[in-house]
């Protein structure tokens, strides 16, 4: 177990345990939390007996950085962690108008098997604990605090699925979210989902102000199941009503991703079959022209298309925005530099 997997309480009640008293436990959280405590040194200010028991019970530092790279550009910064225990995951910082985007991991490889996606073909390995998924928010808080900057938006967009590993990732972004402690708003947090309706529901049902996006990439059940085998257990009819079940229980606006591939999603009539099924939704598309994977032959839209495709979707009314690949020459796609990590 390492540090960042307890929570304010679970810290409480273990300090209480130990007959420590409460103050040590705050002083402790507030240091993680407030002050980013990291190296050994910064507990110092704890006595040495309790630093030492802390220290043979818990890891102080779950994530340990193996390579880091800049993108040509310096607006995007990756870092492939190894995890104490098994594997390594990946975090990519972006920096995007004002905003500092995190895209976080939250498990070693995925089940969910989409064709396009280098996570994907790795297969699963395991899901990440909530401190594991933490430490990778605090690491870069560290380094933009350093620099005079701060974090300011998490999209669980990096390796895994996050509704297969969902009480770990509820788990931190309320460690986070605690406002005697990290207090990073809710709705600064995205969770991107391959469609697991069950738990789309769940979701729906504890009304967070978290945001919800969708990975959709196609309207017809057998291209996505292709694409994606979680479609075969989920079809896109059921994904729609829970996307509908969860507007109507939060009013949030649902995302929803779509990799532009050429010549498979990305025609006009695509777009307009995509306007008919998302009509009356509250939501908004994101377009990605396809980042090539090695596993896969599908290749990139053209912008052409890519322009073609959005302006249909929005002369339907719904919004939609064409991202830019970013970090390509970093291999910042998801999962793209653990895998070939893995195979070099
Ligand atoms: N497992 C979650 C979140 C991680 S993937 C999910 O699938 O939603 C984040 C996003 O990147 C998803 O929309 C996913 O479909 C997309 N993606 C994966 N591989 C891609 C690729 N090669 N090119 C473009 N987008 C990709
Ligand atoms: Fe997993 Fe998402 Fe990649 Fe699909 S796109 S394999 S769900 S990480």
């Amino acid at each position: 177990m390492n540090l960042f997997d307890l929570d304010q309480a679970e810290f409480e009640t273990l300090f209480a345990s130990w007959n420590e008293p409460k103050f040590r436990a705050d002083q402790l959280w507030n240091g993680l939390y407030k002050n980013l405590w990291s190296a050994p040194e910064d507990f110092s200010t704890l006595p040495k007996s309790l630093r030492e028991k802390i220290e043979q019970n818990f890891e102080l530092n779950p994530i340990k950085t193996n390579i880091r790279l800049f993108s040509s550009d310096g607006e995007t910064e990756k870092v492939l962690f190894d995890l104490v225990g098994s594997g390594s995951v990946e975090t990519v910082l972006m920096n995007y108008d004002r905003r500092r985007t995190l895209c976080i991991s939250t498990q070693v490889g995925c089940a969910m098997g989409c064709t396009f996606c280098a996570t994907g073909q790795m297969g699963f390995g395991r899901n990440l604990s909530s401190g594991e998924i933490i430490a990778q928010i605090l690491f870069f808080e560290r380094v933009l605090v350093a620099q005079g900057d701060h974090v300011t938006n998490v999209v669980f967009m990096g390796m895994g699925e996050p509704f297969h590993n969902y009480d770990n990732v509820i788990k931190a972004i309320d460690t986070l979210n605690n406002a005697q402690g990290f207090n990073f708003g809710a709705r600064r947090f995205t969770i991107s989902t391959s469609g697991l309706v069950p738990k789309i529901r769940q979701f729906a049902e504890e009304n967070r102000q978290v945001n919800l996006a969708i990975s959709l990439h196609s309207t017809d059940d057998e291209q996505r199941s292709k694409m994606m085998p979680v479609n075969q257990k989920y079809p896109i009819d059921d994904l729609m009503k829970a996307c509908r079940y969860y507007l109507m229980k939060t009013s949030r606006r649902i995302t929803f991703e779509w990799a532009l591939i050429y010549g498979v999603n990305d025609s006009e009539e695509e777009a307009t079959k995509l306007a008919m099924l998302l009509r009356g939704m509250i939501c908004h598309v994101n377009a990605i022209p396809l980042n090539p994977t090695t596993g896969y032959d599908g290749k990139a839209t053209s912008n052409q298309r890519a322009i073609a495709f959005k302006n249909i979707l929005e002369d339907h009314g719904i919004p939609c925005t064409i991202r830019l690949r970013r970090g390509i020459d970093i291999q910042a796609g998801c999962g793209q530099l653990a895998s070939k990590n893995k195979t070099n």
